[in-house]
């Protein structure tokens, strides 16, 4: 069944102070989710947006050598400033240069932390597929002995929040891995939702692809397992999705599927930093570990690109985005598309 992509353009007119009493029009077209119904929006004369903030980029190295030296992240400090697992029977997990071990502040019955890499401060572009692959599998090593020890804690989460301005306090590049109960709302509402389009016939998530595919306009990159796309409703600026053909939770990826979708993902962060983009949000949407319902859901990641951390930079959080649910986004999902070809090619 072909996936409906709602949406609709509206004009809103102004007269601009530089143009005279003229009338200026700006288009803002709205998007609705075919699978949820959430709303975004899209004015891409947003992305010239004047900022009354220092441009200069930065700072950012300034940031990672002040922070350096009392990084409870980096090899020499990790042993003696993270916290140690009481539930497993190891204090931490490491394997290579990956390291595991509890968050000091969680927000889940499980959550722990995983640092991929021995270096402090990490541009994007020089993020490799081994680090990014290493990282994945040591959280999903994590997750599974995890299972061991708690059978109710169904749900897992693996995320990334890449540097202050996408909520990381910590610059010290590393994933967050929680485990727990219930899935988070936005998880919750995706599989409920893909639920119920199944009871009609079909997975949405393959009527998604099947559609993509045939429009082309989003398509990236279809791989063994992985197959690449720009979301049509974004929640973020220059949203990417990776969905897992017929997977439906992290614990059922191979080391395979983990070495496809890490080099992919590599290639998206050369992407992202040719493009300015230094900070960003990923986060996995994962069934859960013990039941498949690859039947209806597929396990997909989402990425989206967050503000440069210039000092006093404009966050792109407003009331819209904050307390509507309903994000302004500043480049078409099409145009992006295009741009993600040449590097995932
Ligand atoms: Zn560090």
């Amino acid at each position: 069944m072909p996936v409906e992509f709602r949406r609709y353009t509206v004009a809103s007119r102004i007269s601009p102070p530089d143009a005279g009493g003229a009338e200026r029009v700006q288009e803002i077209e709205y998007r609705r989710d075919p699978l949820t119904g959430r709303w975004c929006r899209i004015n891409i004369e947003r992305a010239k947006r004047p900022k009354q903030t220092p441009g200069e980029a930065l700072t950012l190295k300034e940031l990672a050598e002040k922070t350096r030296k009392n990084c409870p992240f980096c090899p020499e400090n990790i042993e003696v400033s993270t916290p140690t697992f009481t539930l497993l029977p190891y204090k931490r997990l490491r394997s290579g240069e990956c390291w595991v071990f509890p968050n000091l502040y969680p927000f889940a019955k499980h959550h722990a932390v995983t640092v991929f890499t021995p270096e402090h401060y990490k541009p994007l572009e020089n993020i490799t597929p081994e680090e990014l692959r290493d990282g994945i599998n040591s959280s999903l090593q994590y997750l599974r002995d995890l299972k061991a020890v708690d059978r109710a804690a169904r749900y897992p989460v693996l995320a990334w929040n890449n540097l202050p301005p996408a909520g990381a306090s910590i610059i010290h590049p590393h994933f967050q891995v929680l485990a727990d109960e219930r899935p988070p709302s936005a998880v919750h509402q995706e599989i409920e939702a893909s639920e119920l389009y199944a009871a009609s016939g079909g997975c949405y998530w393959q009527d998604l692809l099947e559609s993509e595919e045939k429009r082309g306009e989003r398509f990236v990159k279809d791989s063994n397992v992985v197959a690449w796309i720009t979301g049509f409703t974004p929640l973020g600026n220059r949203e990417v999705l990776a969905i897992f053909k017929g997977k439906s939770s992290l614990s059922s990826l191979s080391p395979g599927d983990v070495e496809e979708f890490a080099e992919d993902l590599a290639a998206l962060l050369k992407y992202y930093s040719s493009s300015g983009v230094v900070s960003l949000n990923m986060l996995f949407y994962s069934g859960p570990m013990d039941i498949d319902i690859s039947r209806s859901f597929y396990l997909h990641a989402r990425i989206v690109a967050r503000p440069a951390p210039t000092a006093l930079y404009v966050n792109d959080d407003g009331f819209l985005e904050k307390l509507c649910a309903e994000p302004v986004i500043d480049m078409t999902p099409e145009d992006l598309s295009g741009a993600l070809r040449k590097y995932l090619g």
